[in-house]
């Protein structure tokens, strides 16, 4: 195959103990997974099914480091469970869906929270306020063969050493194995894609020379200065 211009490297992300990458396919994000964080933005969890988002594989950042944007006066951190597929398909079963799950990485859903509201208000796409360049800092992924399929288990986040985000993975209103099943209704899931699984309550705005320590039991930490 010859291009008629370079082509893109593919995104990857590295994986715990293995020098072998992952290749990342799509990013999907669940909005609005944790009550707590539902009702901080003024929603009704009970009432709602899961909607989603995208963000691009190419803003993903393992480096340690988030630029700040441009365009954008409120940046926030959401940190976030990441379940990485290694299979996909259509219509799947929840009985069936971790099975297509090859591991768990913890990741930061870096939002320009005022571009978002606007776009929100005016019934707009939220690319602008989520998919953005370094928009997606990430772990290496552990294995789920490695750690299993988690349930529950403490998701935190610190700013400069203070706790702003608290949760649990049991907290979900739509486990793992629902997301993964309702997602596939909509999409056709795919070896490479991830999941952003919702954010906790306690989100909030970063700046230059913050340090983001986020916190996923079993996977370890994931640690990203704001630059
Ligand atoms: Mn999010």
């Amino acid at each position: 195959m010859t291009y008629a211009i370079p082509a893109p490297a593919i995104p990857t992300l590295p994986i715990k103990g293995s020098e072998l990458r992952f290749p990342v396919h799509r990013i999907y994000c669940v909005g609005r997974n944790y009550a707590d964080h539902a009702r901080e933005m003024g929603h009704d969890p009970t009432k709602e099914p899961p909607f989603f988002f995208q963000k691009n594989p190419d803003n993903l950042t393992t480096d340690g480091e988030f630029p700040f944007p441009p365009l954008s006066n409120d940046v926030q951190y959401e940190i976030e469970l990441v379940v990485a597929l290694k299979s996909g398909g259509s219509d799947i079963r929840p009985e069936d869906a971790l099975g297509h799950v090859f591991g768990y990485a913890i990741g930061l859903d870096m939002t320009r929270r005022d571009l978002q509201g606007a776009a929100k208000k005016l019934g707009r796409p939220w690319e602008v306020g989520k998919a953005f360049e370094k928009s997606a800092p990430c772990s290496a992924i552990v294995r789920a063969e490695e750690i299993g399929h988690p349930v529950s288990g403490a998701i935190w986040l610190n700013v400069n050493g203070t706790r702003k985000q608290t949760g649990d993975l049991s907290q979900f209103i739509w486990d793992i194995p629902h997301q993964i099943a309702i997602l596939s209704t909509l999409f056709l899931l795919a070896p490479g894609d991830l999941i952003m699984t919702g954010t906790p309550a306690g989100v909030g705005p970063v700046g230059k020379g913050d340090r983001l320590l986020g916190h996923v039991e079993g996977l370890g930490k994931l640690d990203v200065l704001v630059v």
